[in-house]
């Protein structure tokens, strides 16, 4: 194999060691066993690392919690989504349902255990298969409503979903059947349910991190359940986003009457969190948009950007697709589509100045970029 085979493979070909290529960025999978994460670029021991944070069902308010999954530095952020769930007189009401069989039959047993009653709703925030691919595990008759947009995409996946669940620690132990189910209703603007007495106002929010997500308002609690719009201490993903609009929905939502944020990913926060997320953005566009005025690759530009406390955030590989989709806005190439080649692509250049630093650990396993796809 040649060096340039090698940047094309990735790390795990150069170093002959494949810790790098385990799972990293699998859907969820070994995150607890990887050892040695070694995550593009080092952290900087200048800023605090991320906290560790547990899987657990959380009460924020009288019939309503929030289902949390675990994580911390040295895991993966990829798949590790979190859900919601509000307490009906008779039923449940889902946010979101989680990656596959262990996490969703995880929530379902927390939450029923937790009120004596079961799954009778579920409100989709957006299409990721970290917080769809659970659905199948539901009671069938339990109501599905998404964005119609959250729809289309899921009904353009159903020919791509294998027939089986793989084995994958955390997500799925054993191989049984797998489909996924779809959304019965769909809604294009905002739709505001009560209850149980809760008022829960379910925002039309995208395009943002996609094009059709959906917040959940709880403005009696000042709770927003974010989906995806909220990334706390993990590396945002935006292979689907529209990034000027995702910092408007943060301004946004920093503008609304609210305490209580819980993201999509990360432990549960406040605003604080919130801006934190929208300035790695605005961080990143500010050193992207110079290398881009120098006609810099993106995958180049990011090789070189260092984000200062947003390196430690998990999943910091992330810069990459992040960078591409702020170019493919500065082009007026955006789309809502994940741009697949683009991203292959300023991979590769990005592995090209690493090897030619010499920093080998720093290398992105291709494999890693595309499951991180299929994953979040
Ligand atoms: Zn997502």
């Amino acid at each position: 194999m040649n060096r340039r085979e090698a940047i094309h493979l990735g790390a795990g070909a150069l170093v002959g060691a494949t810790a790098t290529l385990a799972g990293l960025d699998r859907p969820l999978a070994a995150q607890a066993q990887v050892v040695n994460p070694t995550p593009p670029p080092q952290p900087d021991s200048r800023y605090p690392m991320p906290p560790k944070w547990n899987r657990e069902l959380r009460q924020l308010a009288p019939n309503v919690y929030a289902y949390t999954q675990g994580g911390g530095p040295g895991l993966s952020a990829a798949g590790v989504s979190n859900a919601g769930v509000i307490v009906g007189r008779d039923h449940l009401v889902a946010i979101d349902a989680l990656q596959g069989p262990i996490p969703a039959r995880g929530f379902i047993a927390a939450a029923t255990k937790a009120t004596g009653k079961p799954f009778g709703r579920m409100i989709l925030t957006h299409h990721h298969g970290d917080h769809v691919n659970g659905l199948q595990f539901f009671d069938p008759s339990v109501e599905i409503l998404s964005h119609p947009y959250c729809k289309s995409e899921m009904v353009k996946a159903v020919p791509t979903v294998p027939k089986t669940w793989t084995v994958t620690p955390g997500i799925a132990d054993q191989e049984e059947e797998r489909h996924l189910a779809l959304p019965t209703v769909t809604f294009r603007d905002d739709l505001v349910y009560d209850i149980n007495g809760v008022e829960v106002q379910f925002r039309v929010v995208g395009p943002a991190h996609t094009w059709g997500d959906v917040v959940a308002y709880l403005p009696q609690h000042k709770i927003v359940f974010l989906g995806d719009v909220g990334f706390f201490w993990v590396a945002p993903y935006a292979n689907n986003s529209w990034v000027t609009r995702w910092i408007d929905v943060c301004n946004a939502i920093i503008g609304w009457d609210v305490d209580v944020l819980v993201p999509g990913h990360g432990p549960i926060g406040g605003k604080k969190e919130l801006a934190e997320m929208r300035e790695y953005f605005e961080v990143l566009r500010v050193e992207a948009r110079t290398r881009y005025e120098k006609k810099m690759p993106p995958g180049v530009a990011a090789a070189e950007i260092r984000l200062g406390r947003f390196d430690n955030w998990i999943g910091p590989e992330r810069l990459i697709m992040d960078t591409v989709r702020w170019y493919a806005e500065w082009d007026g190439t955006l789309t809502p589509d994940y741009n697949a080649n683009a991203v292959r692509q300023a991979t590769i250049e990005y592995n090209e100045v690493k090897a030619k630093e010499k920093k080998v650990s720093e290398i992105i396993p291709l494999q890693r970029m595309e499951d991180l796809a299929e994953a979040v």
